[in-house]
């Protein structure tokens, strides 16, 4: 285990540490250091309300030691929108030397954090890589319009798009958000890589529709805009024994 580090040394450069975890070496608990969480609020007769967790972490384990643990790699789970107060996360941080799975996250939202953490890895046990097809269709008739795309056409370029985004491998992608119905599909826009394809693809197929600028506006948005490409991850949590 690396050096526990003196806790002056770290409320003294508070920036330096925002985001990462806090763990007491003594009795395990863990607390993210948070910028967000250190704002106080005020209620109308002027009282300071108790609204900031690192003091409260702080203050319980004052005379403790503390190892710093950050974030090791995307992995993550949520258990709602990534905006909801209520959303409990799991992540993978480290020491730089051990890794740790740790969970944290509201019972009430008026309520702290909570945490917990234990020794091990997320490993993921199913991935997929697909696109929305219905968008694809849709961008790709409203920028040839005003030429009518055949449907069959369509779907057929829908379906090789399909075919080269399965061929992806998940860190050619880039999320941006995340899908509304489930916090754990991420939501990307095509790789240049496959937008460059599309693009000759759709050039090929619809030659008859003199639309050059159309293709581009196409190859364009779906690189850079439109995120039809969908990434879900579920992951195992395996313990260190
Ligand atoms: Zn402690």
């Amino acid at each position: 285990m690396p050096e526990p580090i003196a806790l002056s040394r770290i409320t003294s450069h508070l920036e330096d540490f925002d985001g990462a975890f806090l763990q007491c070496t003594d009795c395990q608990a863990v607390h993210r250091i948070m910028q967000a969480d250190r704002a106080l609020l005020y209620t109308k007769d002027g009282a300071e309300v108790q609204v900031d967790d690192m003091r409260r972490f702080l203050g319980a384990h004052r005379d403790h030691r503390f190892q710093v643990l950050r974030r090791s790699s995307d992995a993550e789970t949520l258990s709602h929108a990534r905006w909801d107060p209520m959303c409990r996360v799991v992540w993978e941080v480290s020491d730089g030397e051990t890794d740790y799975v740790v969970s944290f996250g509201r019972t009430e939202v008026e309520s702290p954090r909570e945490y917990t953490i234990v020794p091990g890895r997320m490993r993921v046990v199913k991935e997929t890589i697909e696109i929305d097809g219905d968008v694809l269709a849709r961008v790709i008739d409203e920028a040839l319009f005003p030429f009518v795309a055949p449907e069959s056409k369509v779907a057929g370029v829908v379906q090789r798009c399909r075919d080269l985004v399965a061929g992806c491998a998940a860190d050619e992608l880039d999320p941006i958000d995340e899908l509304r119905e489930d916090p754990n599909v991420q939501l990307a826009c095509l790789p240049a890589r496959v937008a460059g394809e599309l693009r000759r693809d759709l050039e090929q197929t619809f030659a008859d529709s003199r639309t050059r600028d159309g293709f581009d506006a196409i190859a364009d948005d779906l690189q850079v805009q439109i995120p039809i490409v969908r990434l879900a991850r579920r992951y195992r949590i395996d313990r260190f024994v």
